[in-house]
């Protein structure tokens, strides 16, 4: 389906809590980089499991155990799909993009990274695929690089090619930048790390919610994200890497589920990707992140991202119609998020005063602090879009802004 062949007032009505009013107001939610709305889909499925189909998995012979697993398994082939993944058992289930770079730091860089070698991580990164790096380099005696950015927020490439060499082992770049918006060129920059012989992880956390995401055609090593910010309920994500990698790894978590046999004197370990999920999982968060795949592709990922490129125009003109105000963030290729500043007004306060007006932004360093320091600022307000936002919300940003403008024009 195209973005025009799409009645978008009709999804949004498939989102119960975009239709309240807050402080009085109607709520204009505009952080769905932090998480997104839940369609009534996604809730009815985690409900109905509770209701039919609760029991734990893999391990019971009866009945409702089968539902279970069946459920839990199906839906990891329903990932594979939305990824392109050539197999279901590459996607390990996690409980976030956090806890797949953790597993993937674990698991991968304890084995792998050792003294003196280097990991190539982008100034665009969230907190999340920069600490874990900061403290298996710590252990290892390795060394964390930045790769630069511009001010417009893209990644320098030439500087990149310039750093790449028989050192690195591994770069560590997002696909969408979720404090500025940016989309980085991952599968040229794949290219790249393997000409190097280098590793290379995609944090797709702002990606897959928004634009078609073919793991393949990219070529990195390993990719993550998170369930929360697709529509998914929170607590479940996916780490994806090729089978052989996957095999070729020791386990992180010890427990049930993750063993072939066990005993006091030998224990060996399940193939993948049971080897990487000890213990009882997320399963109500998997069958949730079914649904939310089976939502999305309905209305078809391509249609999504068209929608959404279009509402970032109107939300960045909307922003830059304010005087005072200034775009943080303007890469030649960008997803939905629109971060910027106003003169005179800290961004905490421009939030305080938009949720006054029902208006639902984020404000502060969006846990990508590197970046913020490159651009010489300490926050910036941030408005992120997804597909069930409206144009009219653009104006009620604006709106909102005008009020804040107004506050502080005395
Ligand atoms: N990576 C990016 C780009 C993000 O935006 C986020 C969350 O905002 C994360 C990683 C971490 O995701 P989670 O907290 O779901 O693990």
């Amino acid at each position: 389906m195209t973005a025009a062949a799409v009645d978008w007032a009709r999804v949004r009505a498939d989102f119960p809590a975009l239709d309240q009013k807050v402080r009085g107001k109607p709520l204009v939610y505009l952080d769905s980089a932090a998480t997104s709305q839940k369609p009534r889909v996604v809730i009815d499925a985690v409900r109905h499991y509770y209701e039919r189909d609760n029991a734990n998995i893999h391990r019971g012979v009866h009945w409702l155990s089968e539902q279970a697993t069946k459920a839990y398994e199906d839906v990891r082939k329903k990932v594979a799909r939305f990824i392109n993944a050539a197999d279901p058992r590459e996607c390990v289930f996690v409980r976030g993009a956090t806890e797949g770079i953790n597993l993937i730091a674990q698991t991968w860089g304890r084995t792998r990274i050792g003294a003196g070698d280097e990991i190539l991580v982008s100034t665009l990164e969230h907190h999340s695929n920069l600490v874990p790096w900061q403290m298996l380099a710590a252990e290892k005696g390795a060394r964390v690089r930045p790769i630069p950015m511009n001010d417009a927020g893209e990644l320098d490439l030439d500087a990149y090619a310039a750093m790449l060499s028989g050192k690195t082992r591994l770069v560590c770049v997002n696909h969408v930048s979720n404090a500025l918006g940016t989309v980085n060129p991952v599968a040229r920059m794949a290219e790249m790390a393997h000409g190097a012989g280098a590793t290379i992880l995609v944090d797709g956390a702002q990606a897959v919610p928004h634009m078609p995401v073919d793991v393949r055609a990219i070529g990195a090593d390993f990719y993550v994200f998170s369930g929360h910010k697709m529509c998914a309920p929170t607590g479940i994500g996916v780490a994806w890497a090729p089978l052989a990698t996957w095999e070729s790894l020791p386990p992180w978590q010890g427990g049930g589920d993750m063993i072939a046999s066990v005993s006091f004197e030998k224990t060996t370990y399940a193939p993948a990707p049971a080897r990487f999920e000890a213990g009882t999982p997320n399963i109500e968060g998997v069958v949730g992140l079914g649904a939310a795949i089976d939502y999305l592709t309905a209305l078809g990922m391509p249609a999504v991202a068209a929608r959404e490129a279009e509402l970032l125009k109107v939300f960045e003109a909307a922003v830059r119609g304010v005087p005072g105000t200034r775009l943080v963030g303007t890469a030649r290729e960008k997803a939905g998020v629109v971060s910027f500043v106003m003169e005179g007004v800290h961004p905490h306060d421009i939030g305080t005063i938009t949720d006054r007006e029902g208006v639902a932004l984020r404000t502060g360093h969006h846990c990508a602090e590197p970046v913020m320091r490159r651009l010489g600022l300490a926050a910036t307000a941030r408005a992120s879009v997804a597909f069930y936002n409206t144009p009219q919300e653009a104006a009620a940003l604006a709106a909102a802004l005008g009020a804040v403008r107004e506050i502080f024009r005395t």
